[in-house]
């Protein structure tokens, strides 16, 4: 299944919002970060450092200043990537940044403005807008979930019952990597269903930030496209090709300690964070290169990321900013994390006739509905012949329409000649009226029949067609516009955007290339010019140093502030553990609790501890323990004491066999019934020595008398000193 395998890098660009109205009232401090469009640079001004010290300067595959339009973003650095995800490879596109600089806009935008509409409806756009133009020899089916991670959970959000709903697990599968099981998928037809699926997605998050303060922001939030194109391949056969789309919007990589939050919402940004550290750590180990593990399990993001970041997929990083000088740390930070990503190497392939391809399903499913139908068509006209006797036509060759309508006609003339022949029965005199009322029977039957089969057809004939337009077929006017100049202009826009990227790229590697070959190109003509030339590059090099320096120092302080981050996070975590080892300790029998602790295991696909269930739930059923085969003969295993104590004769209760239940009828005995009581007893008394008491103020059950033979027949001592004394008790 495999084809095209390289390795490509994963693209990082940069975008920085405009200063919001309560930035721009803080004073006229203005920006910190400054943008070289041409080149691709990103310089940061530390506000607290003096004008002497040199800006950071960090170069991305793009960059997107305030002014920046929605569309170029996407013309530049989204549409080659969708273009590959339509040719049959995994893409995902990811916004990352602090709270407030713009990831949701950048993803989403606003949606009723054309300029500000962002990557995802821009991707729904492209998408359709491809295969409405595609050949028609191409059959497409998209479809579309929607998930989010709220506190390490997996939630679907077009699950109407998502916020009661327990997390979804998540699986691996060696053809798609990781996925989740039980994840709503809606096939889409159009921009508009697409749309309304992610909507309704939107709204179950909206509810989630009303009820739980502020939650849409707390949430990562995966919007899924497959796109599975089929295509008939240079061997004849129908190839499938699919393409998944992740569209991604994390929530904020803020600090805890800069927020102030605390209990509930500390750890809930503590699990934000730990899922972003995830983030960062194992986009980290990947740019390292050298590291060996990848800890992709460390968190639900990452895993569900695994394929994105050094798998096979296409990936886009979006690194939003803020320019405020109050956030320099977070927007520093965040330049550094996609300064890192730029290092991690994906190995993007095309996934080719995969085994869960639901195109195929569905067109297996089509073919098997259209043989029905045409199995259904074939017999209708055989019919039709038998009465028209008429049969020059063939079947084959004939449209659907056409043949629908001969269907219908047929059905049409099949009702009217029994009618007919209804009516001659009724005017028949010479017919019995008994007679004429079993034909007409007959005759109501088979039109019966005939409406029945009518309505099977249609109701199969409505799947089909059902099933059907599920499939988008290229070719077909799916939207409107579709118009040569439009898509001129498009062509136009993309191939701009295409230049102006290779345009970045060469700048890039010139400016390389320049510091490299600067030494080569000079030739000293005296020895003063050559020590000004070194003294200048010695200028150069010593504020290389500098920035290296402060680098280092800024790295440490980084690590410092996070370790202390770590530990204040590890402290509260130890102050909850101890508490609830407080209440383990006093509360719960130890016995108790090594009879649970026993039970627990870990489940690491889970990340929990789980009960081992009490029964083995193994396929073998719990066996009966086998009988000794020294006890033959005996009717059950009887232990060696009571053996000896058999053998003795010391004591008989160990011969006992069986145990005879004595139940007592508490209802009030009756003449009649004492009657027959006695009159039994008289009968029993002639076999029976012992007979029992005569009292009669307690009726003895069957089972009792019954039993009575059992007694003198069987050896069992026991039974009798059981059935003697229990009898009197009760009878008292
Ligand atoms: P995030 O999702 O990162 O928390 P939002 O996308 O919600 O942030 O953006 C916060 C605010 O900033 C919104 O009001 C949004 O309209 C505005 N904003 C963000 N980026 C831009 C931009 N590039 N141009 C104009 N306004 C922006
Ligand atoms: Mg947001």
């Amino acid at each position: 299944m495999s084809k095209n395998k390289s390795s490509e890098s994963v693209k990082v660009v940069v975008r920085c919002r405009p200063l919001n109205r309560k930035e721009e009232s803080n004073g006229p401090s203005g920006g910190i970060v400054q943008m070289d469009l041409r080149l691709g640079q990103v310089i940061l001004r530390n506000p607290r450092a003096s004008h002497s010290e040199p800006k950071k300067t960090f170069t991305f595959d793009g960059v997107y200043d305030a002014n920046s339009k929605q569309r170029d973003l996407y013309d530049e650095s989204v549409r080659p990537l969708i273009d590959s995800v339509l040719a049959g490879f995994n893409g995902t596109i990811f916004a990352y940044g602090q709270t407030g600089t713009g990831k949701t806009y950048t993803m989403q935008g606003m949606w009723l403005d054309p300029e500000k509409r962002g990557v995802i409806p821009n991707a729904f756009d492209h998408i359709f807008t491809h295969i409405s133009r595609s050949q028609s020899d191409k059959q497409y089916l998209v479809r579309a979930s929607y998930l989010e991670i709220y506190r390490e959970e997996v939630r679907d959000l077009l699950d109407p019952n998502h916020g009661n709903a327990r997390g979804l697990e998540l699986r691996e599968s060696p053809e798609t990597g990781v996925y989740v099981p039980d994840l709503t998928s809606c096939v889409c037809k159009s921009i508009k269903e697409i749309e309304e699926v992610m909507n309704v997605g939107n709204q179950a998050r909206a509810v989630g930030a009303t009820d739980m303060n502020e939650h849409s922001s707390r949430s990562h939030a995966l919007f899924l496209i497959t796109v599975e194109c089929g295509q008939p391949g240079p061997d004849g056969r129908k190839h499938i090709r699919v393409g998944r789309l992740n569209l991604v919007d994390l929530a904020g990589s803020e600090r805890q300690a800069k927020t102030g939050v605390q209990g509930e919402r500390l750890k809930e940004a503590a699990k934000i964070n730990l899922s972003l550290s995830a983030l960062g750590n194992v986009i980290s180990a990947l740019a390292d290169g050298r590291s060996g593990h990848v800890p992709y399990r460390d968190s639900k993001l990452t895993r569900l990321l695994q394929d994105s970041l050094g798998g096979n997929a296409k990936t886009v990083m979006v690194a939003t900013l803020g320019p405020s000088p109050q956030h320099y740390d977070e927007t520093l930070t965040t330049l550094r994390y996609a300064n890192r990503a730029k290092n991690i190497q994906n190995q993007p392939r095309v996934n080719e006739d995969p085994k869960d391809a639901l195109l195929r399903e569905f067109q297996l499913e089509i073919a098997r509905l259209r043989a029905q139908l045409n199995h259904r068509k074939w017999r209708s006209q055989q019919k039709k012949e038998q009465v028209d006797d008429d049969g020059d036509e063939d079947p084959e060759c004939e449209e659907e329409e056409e043949v629908e309508k001969e269907a219908e006609d047929y059905v049409k003339q099949e009702e009217q000649r029994l009618e007919r022949e209804k009516e001659a029965i009724r005017g028949d005199r010479s017919l019995l009226a008994e007679e004429k009322q079993r034909l007409l029977g007959e005759k109501e039957r088979m039109m019966g029949d005939l409406r029945k089969e009518q309505e099977a057809t249609e109701q199969l004939t409505a799947k089909y067609k059902a099933m059907e337009s599920k499939l988008l077929v290229g070719g077909k006017n799916i939207i409107d516009h579709t118009n040569e100049q439009q898509k001129m202009l498009e062509v136009k826009r993309h191939e701009i955007a295409e230049q102006t990227r290779r345009e970045r790229e060469m700048q890039q590697q010139m400016l390389v290339q320049d510091d490299e070959t600067l030494e080569l190109r000079e030739t000293f003509t005296s020895l003063q010019q050559e020590v000004e030339a070194k003294t200048k590059k010695l200028k150069k090099l010593y504020a290389k140093l500098q920035c290296i320096k402060a680098e280092i120092q800024d790295v440490n302080d980084e690590h410092v502030r996070s370790r202390q981050e770590l530990e204040q996070t590890q402290n509260e975590l130890t102050r909850e553990l101890k508490f609830k080892y407080m209440i383990i300790e006093n509360f719960i029998p130890p016995e108790e609790k090594n009879k649970i602790m026993s039970r627990m295991t870990f489940d690491t696909e889970e990340d929990q501890w789980k009960f081992q269930p009490l029964v083995p739930t193994e396929s073998k059923p719990l066996q009966m323990k086998k009988r000794p085969a020294s006890a033959v003969g005996y009717k059950r295993p009887i232990s060696q004491y009571a053996r000896v104590a058999i053998t003795m004769g010391a004591n008989t209760r160990f011969r006992a066999e069986n145990i005879m239940f004595l139940e007592l009828d508490m209802n009030p005995p009756n003449t009649n019934s004492l009657g027959r009581l006695k009159d039994a007893e008289q009968d029993q008394s002639s076999s029976v020595d012992n007979s029992p008491t005569n009292d009669t103020s307690v009726h003895k059950s069957p089972s009792w008398c019954q039993s009575q033979k059992s007694i003198t027949s069987s050896s069992s001592n026991v039974s009798l000193t059981a059935c003697t004394t229990a009898v009197p008790a009760a009878a008292q």
